[in-house]
């Protein structure tokens, strides 16, 4: 059964047997002059005719899962399923046993190979892995310092938007109107307009980030294919163990697409058009005031005036802009 042991695939063509096998397609075989199995193969088509010889006569039936076995004089004929075991095998244990064998040496066979494949790129998927955890501690870096910026009330002003999917900045402003008709002679009229200051961009997953685990994951991932074995045979347990973790490589892949996808948002974030914006995000002038620093902190410029004086003229600009007698931010 050497040829088993080397099995790397399923065979699935009849032109594959022949390749493997010269079959002697002409030769009828039974019971008594059967020596052992070669390879089984499960075939797309039912192409395979079995040469069993049945009753007097050759069974012929076209098959799709058999065995290629070799006789005792040398030659080699193919052999449907159903024959193998309920003729050739019938009543005989030892037949069956090492049919069944066969599979199962097969399977074994073909599943280490494919692992071992696999497992040639074992170093890069360890780097993979390593690469994702650089990844995390950037985003990590870069998260700490946009929280360390804003105030903390700010901040979860931000992860409440987000969750919201509420990214609009409105302020109103108020137009007072005298009324000139001889009837109300004297008295005004205040009403209050929109005004969209923006729209906050970069707002994501990257605002709770720790929640997600993902250091937690990565490791446990990076672990695992540490201990995968690198010798040629590997048992049973092993087997389903490597094999488990090649079915995670998708989610290291929804990972490292995750992370990209956080490090654009960061970005988008992190311009200066967006991140004035946070000016208008509150209406405490205190906190109004601490966002233009986190702004001058974010974007290593200085705005040229002091923070309160920023947000007065942010004020005034508003105020100018519509002739309005009063503003304030959207509830
Ligand atoms: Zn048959």
């Amino acid at each position: 059964m050497s040829s088993s042991f080397t099995a790397t695939h399923e065979i699935k063509y009849l032109d594959e047997i022949k390749s493997l096998f010269a079959i002697d397609f002409d030769c009828l075989f039974s019971k008594e002059t059967y020596s052992r199995p070669l390879r089984s193969y499960h075939l797309i088509k039912s192409e395979a005719q079995c040469q069993f010889l049945k009753k007097g006569s050759r069974c012929g039936q076209e098959h799709s899962h058999g065995f290629a076995v070799e006789c005792i004089n040398g030659q080699r004929v193919l052999i449907g399923n159903c024959c193998a075991f309920n003729h050739l095998g019938l009543d005989d244990d030892q037949v069956k046993k090492a049919l069944l064998e066969l599979g199962s040496a097969e399977r074994i066979s073909i599943r280490t190979h494919q692992i071992n494949e696999r497992l040639k790129d074992r170093t890069e998927l360890i780097t993979r892995v390593k690469n994702a955890l650089k990844q995390l501690r950037h985003l990590e870096t870069q998260i700490f310092r946009i929280r360390e910026a804003f105030p903390e009330a700010v901040f979860e002003n931000l992860v409440e938007r987000w969750r919201r999917n509420s990214f609009q900045i409105t302020w109103e402003y108020q137009i007072t109107k005298k009324d000139e008709t001889a009837k109300g002679k004297g008295a005004v009229e205040r009403l209050w307009y929109p005004h969209i200051c923006g729209f906050l961009k970069g707002l994501g997953l990257w605002l709770d980030l720790d929640a997600q685990g993902y250091q937690e994951k990565l490791y446990s991932f990076l672990h695992r294919v540490e201990a995968i074995p690198t010798k040629k045979r590997l048992t049973k347990a092993e087997l389903l163990e490597t094999e488990a973790i090649f079915r995670e490589l998708g989610a290291l892949s929804v990972i490292e697409r995750e992370f990209g996808a956080q490090q654009k948002l960061i970005f988008d974030f992190l311009e200066p058009a967006n991140l004035v914006l946070t000016v208008q995000l509150v209406k405490t002038q205190a906190l109004r005031a601490k966002n233009v620093e986190a702004v001058q902190q974010l974007t290593s410029t200085l705005l040229g005036v002091r923070p309160e004086r920023f947000v007065a003229e942010v004020d005034q600009d508003l105020k100018q802009r519509y002739g309005a007698t009063g503003i304030r931010i959207a509830s």
